[in-house]
């Protein structure tokens, strides 16, 4: 395998490209302070964790053994019951949501699921490949769930079963539902065949270290939890962890003899190089790692919403998230820090990656601009 000399060149510009454009983004989760240079070798293998991870395979070329201690990890990190949990490593939060609706729909098929508006756009689709019935509820205007919303519309429909999508941080405003509010008042109409979802894409690895504890794992009622690996941890392939409780999972497995395996996933070959990221980011930052970043993207979020405010930018963010929210920006300053816009608002998200030197940097160049006009 080899290139002639225009390809060659083509993909070194290409390369040093993505340098660049790596390390100028601000508007987007991700996180690129990662050195993964120990896994390098394994790029040489056709690693594919086919099936349950937790199963038995005939195929062996795979890590699946290493992808069940993340799940373990997550599990634990996420407060599932003891021995009831389940989950595997998919390519990302969209996955995930998909795997945790498609167990939610096989456990009632009738249900109605609820989600706010400010759900991720993914999940419309996914509701429309899984047919399943849905009703959007209202935010308020820092884009958490409006309960009184979701209040009287579960009233009018307590006799089907509900399927909850709440959202751990909203991609836009990084707003947070509160689970046990959201299980108090299913309780309250005592509808009894109810599924929640938590939706953590960003702050799944960031909620556990946090004071106080937002209200989202499965000791506050979810049923299954999902994260992007490629978010606030970080890797070079998109990927994601869902888990969610055994017995649900138990209840709609089914065996195929061609693995000799279950197939319990969404796909039948699955990444088997980015459950070694994610085995390889817990272990060597361990929870001190973990919670050291945590602070760090708050410290930076802080020193931002301060910053702007003094430049007389109307910025703020929702308590204790990454994300500080602005009025839209130039069109210049949009392109070159790569600031997601929607609705007259954008967005810093402040990774682990980024310091105060780059909000520094911002401020400036935002304040030239606003003196330019
Ligand atoms: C990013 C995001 C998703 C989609 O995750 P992918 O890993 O990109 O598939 C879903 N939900 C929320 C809240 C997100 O922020």
């Amino acid at each position: 395998m080899s290139l002639n000399a225009h390809q060659q060149e083509k993909l070194k510009i290409f390369i040093k490209d993505i340098h660049k454009k790596a390390t100028s983004f601000m508007g987007y989760p991700i996180s690129t302070d990662f050195n993964y240079q120990q896994l390098k070798e394994l790029i040489n293998f056709p690693l594919n964790n086919l099936g349950d991870p937790f199963a038995k395979s005939t195929w062996q070329v795979d890590s699946r053994e290493f992808e069940c201690e993340v799940i373990e990890f997550f599990a634990k990190l996420l407060r599932a019951p003891e021995k009831d949990w389940w989950g595997y490593v998919t390519n990302g939060s969209t996955e995930a949501n998909l795997y945790a609706l498609y167990l939610a729909r096989e456990l009632y098929p009738n249900g109605i699921c609820y989600f706010s508006k400010e759900t991720h756009y993914s999940v419309a689709k996914n509701l429309h490949l899984l047919n399943m019935r849905h009703i959007m509820i209202r935010c308020d205007d820092k884009g958490v769930i409006d309960y009184d919303d979701l209040r009287e519309t579960l009233k009018v429909n307590r006799d089907v079963p509900a399927i909850i999508f709440a959202n751990s941080g909203t991609t836009m405003t990084e707003a947070k539902d509160d689970i046990k509010k959201i299980r108090t008042i299913l309780d309250e109409f005592s509808i009894s065949k109810s599924y929640i979802h938590s939706d953590a894409a960003l702050c799944g690895a960031i909620n556990p270290f946090l004071t106080p504890r937002p209200s989202f794992d499965f000791e506050d009622g979810a049923d299954s939890v999902s994260l992007s690996g490629h978010k606030f941890i970080g890797s070079p392939i998109p990927c994601g962890v869902v888990v969610a409780r055994k017995s649900n999972v138990d209840r709609i497995a089914r065996s195929i003899a061609y693995i000799g395996c279950l197939d319990t996933t969404i796909t039948g070959s699955r990444n088997g190089f980015t459950p070694m990221v994610l085995w390889y980011a817990i272990n060597s930052l361990g929870l001190e790692g973990l919670a050291k970043r945590v602070l760090h993207s708050l410290e930076v979020a802080k020193y931002t919403e301060i910053q702007l405010q003094n430049i007389g930018i109307k910025a703020w963010r929702n308590p204790n998230a990454i994300t500080v929210v602005l009025p839209a920006v130039p069109e210049e300053i949009k392109q070159k820090y790569q600031l997601a816009t929607a609705n007259g608002m954008t967005h810093i998200i402040c990774m682990p990656h980024m310091n105060f030197s780059d909000i520094d940097a911002f401020t400036s160049a935002l304040k030239l601009d606003m003196n330019d006009l």
